[in-house]
């Protein structure tokens, strides 16, 4: 199960502008994926949100990138 969905995802998590700031259902898992305002991870091709810890194991560069985003914000 995990296999596959890491076949079929591991190319499609991407980083998209995330304007509102609402607890979604994660597109991979259907954790809830309650991500902030600005940067996020998103599937490639729907405005699914992923949460931290599929984006922990699908695409590790990218939550660098977004952490590393709201730190240079001086998050609030
Ligand atoms: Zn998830």
């Amino acid at each position: 199960m995990n296999d596959q969905h890491l076949s079929l995802f591991s190319s499609t998590v991407v980083i998209k502008y995330n304007n509102l700031s609402a607890a979604e259902p994660c597109g991979i898992c259907d954790n809830v994926a309650d991500q902030d305002v600005g940067p996020a991870l998103f599937l490639s091709d729907s405005f699914h949100q992923v949460c931290q810890i599929c984006g922990d194991t699908y695409a590790p560069e990218l939550v660098d990138v977004i952490n590393t985003w709201h730190a240079a914000q001086g998050h609030k």
